[in-house]
């Protein structure tokens, strides 16, 4: 029987958090469960592979203010894929 101070993160948590993980927008205990996940779930490691990647891609082509709000569609966008996948 294995005992962890903080309960492990679902994939799903994981993911609802990335955006927010790759802001800084988490508090530090938050930011080191995501990161402990990352590393030992691939499946979750892709997706913030990927997120990051978009991040900076999108971070260069654009003005900060449009950023913010490219940023805050695409993210409204996933959610609600999420939501309406399931
Ligand atoms: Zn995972």
């Amino acid at each position: 029987m294995t005992l962890t101070v903080l309960a492990p993160l679902g994939c799903d948590e994981v993911v609802r958090q990335l955006w927010p993980h790759l802001d800084g927008a988490l508090p530090e205990s938050e930011r080191a469960r995501i990161v402990a996940h990352l590393e030992a779930c691939q499946g979750c490691r892709s997706h913030y592979d990927f997120a990051a990647a978009f991040l900076e891609a999108v971070r260069k082509s654009h003005a900060p203010d449009e950023f913010a709000s490219l940023r805050f569609r695409v993210a409204a966008a996933l959610r609600a894929e999420g939501t309406a996948s399931r």
